[in-house]
């Protein structure tokens, strides 16, 4: 954004404000003039866009500002509270060690995300996340780079597969597990799980397990000399530098080939993959137990929104949405009974929370495609379309509803678009 236009929008933004303040004259004035409160204050504040009412002479933070204009300062449709629905992962604070770092978007600062967590992690070229498991199923998307994963069932069956820019993996809960950044770079990925608390601090170590084992009981348990426990690590591992490892056929091969291989696939193409909708306005790649078997409890959309374009008006019916704004700028309003809406701006690298149910849409507010990962706690991608639902109807319902007549109705995509 150019330093003009900046201004621009701050200024825009400044004359659209002094709703707040007007709110409670606002009540008055519409228990008095037999008003509801939200049409006061929609009028109230389309009357201040044009007088000084706006104006905010005290302190602002700008930069924030200029990225949240519609955060500070919602559409006059706004109104009442929400449960939080933003968060951003530049705000958390990130836990660097030799060979990457990791933050992390749970319950603790956004407690609305009851039933989905996300981590951000980096590793450099030949860096380990260190073989462990936990309690939640594990979702992750690659952002950047490539990155070696192996994932052991409990048949003993092994699955190593190397991922891309654009390529997920899932590890079912319980399962061990290990995450390698390849060359040239390493890698940075996000991580999905279906735990709003879950924490990447509170997994289960290997080095931590052994160093809180007798070394006796590891001897007795491996065959192998209570001396050799006396040289492993004391303190856990975590994230740790390592060397490249070989190619992928010589390690699968190493381990004992074939015989040994996993029958389930751990790892899918996502961003390579036909988009399951496209149009106009941009495009939708679906990947949840249909088409990615292995990924049992977790579901996600990649969505791409063309500038000027939109997620329609829908909303999801059993599961909650977690966000991850992967590149661009857009704007989220969601609805929520009684007479609740709440709009947000949103930037790359930022969250975004829907209740399960709540009505919503993402709107492109940039002039760049803006792409989003919407993951949810579900065996299936699921959502309803409000312009599929008005054209379902008989006409006669829909002009006693909305005084929408046929005429007009026909006009209305009957299909979901997902993106227009
Ligand atoms: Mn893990
Ligand atoms: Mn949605």
């Amino acid at each position: 954004m150019s330093n003009h236009s900046k201004e621009r929008s701050i200024i825009e933004h400044a004359s659209r404000r002094s709703f707040l303040g007007f709110s409670s004259a606002a009540l008055a004035t519409a228990a008095f003039a037999g008003l509801t409160a939200s049409a006061q204050e929609k009028a109230s504040t389309q009357k201040a866009e044009h007088d000084h009412s706006s104006s905010d002479p005290g302190q602002e933070n700008k930069p924030l500002l200029a990225e949240n204009p519609n955060s500070n300062t919602p559409p006059p449709t706004d109104h009442g509270e929400l449960v939080p629905i933003w968060y951003s992962f530049d705000l958390v604070k990130k836990r660097v060690e030799e060979g990457g770092w990791t933050h992390e978007v749970t319950q603790a600062v956004l407690p609305s995300s009851k039933d989905i967590a996300g981590v951000n992690m980096r590793l450099t070229a030949g860096s380990y996340r260190e073989m462990h498991w936990h309690t939640a199923d594990e979702w992750a998307y690659v952002l950047y780079g490539n990155a070696r994963i192996t994932v052991m069932n409990p048949d003993g069956t092994m699955f190593i597969g190397d991922v891309s820019e654009g390529d997920l993996w899932i590890f079912p809960a319980g399962y061990p597990h290990s995450i390698q950044g390849l060359g040239p770079d390493g890698t940075e990925f996000l991580l999905v799980f279906n735990q709003g608390n879950f924490s990447e601090d509170g997994t289960m170590l290997l080095s931590e397990w052994v160093a809180h084992t007798p070394p006796e009981v590891l001897a007795k348990n491996t065959g192998l000399d209570p001396s050799v426990f006396s040289k492993t690590p004391g303190a856990p591992l975590y994230i740790f530098p390592g060397s490249l490892p070989k190619s992928l056929e010589r390690d699968k091969a190493e381990i004992g080939g074939e015989i040994v291989a996993s029958k389930y696939q751990y790892t899918f193409h996502l961003k390579s993959m036909e988009p399951t909708k496209s149009g106009k306005g941009g495009e939708v790649r679906i990947v949840d137990s249909r088409n990615f078997p292995s990924s049992k409890h977790i579901a996600a959309a990649l969505v791409t929104i063309k500038p000027g374009g939109m997620r329609e008006l829908h909303w999801h019916p059993t599961a909650s949405e977690w966000q991850f704004y992967i590149a661009g700028k857009g704007r989220m309003t969601v609805f929520f009974p009684v007479d609740n809406a709440r709009t947000m701006d949103f930037n790359a690298n930022d969250v975004g929370y829907v209740p399960a149910s709540a009505p919503h849409y993402i709107e492109n507010t940039g002039d760049t495609d803006l792409v989003l990962l919407e993951t949810m706690p579900s065996e299936k991608f699921s959502d309803v379309s409000l312009n599929q639902w008005l054209r379902r109807v008989p006409s006669e319902m829909l002009k006693a509803h909305l005084n929408i007549d046929k005429v007009m109705a026909m006009k209305i995509p009957a299909e979901k678009l997902v993106v227009i």
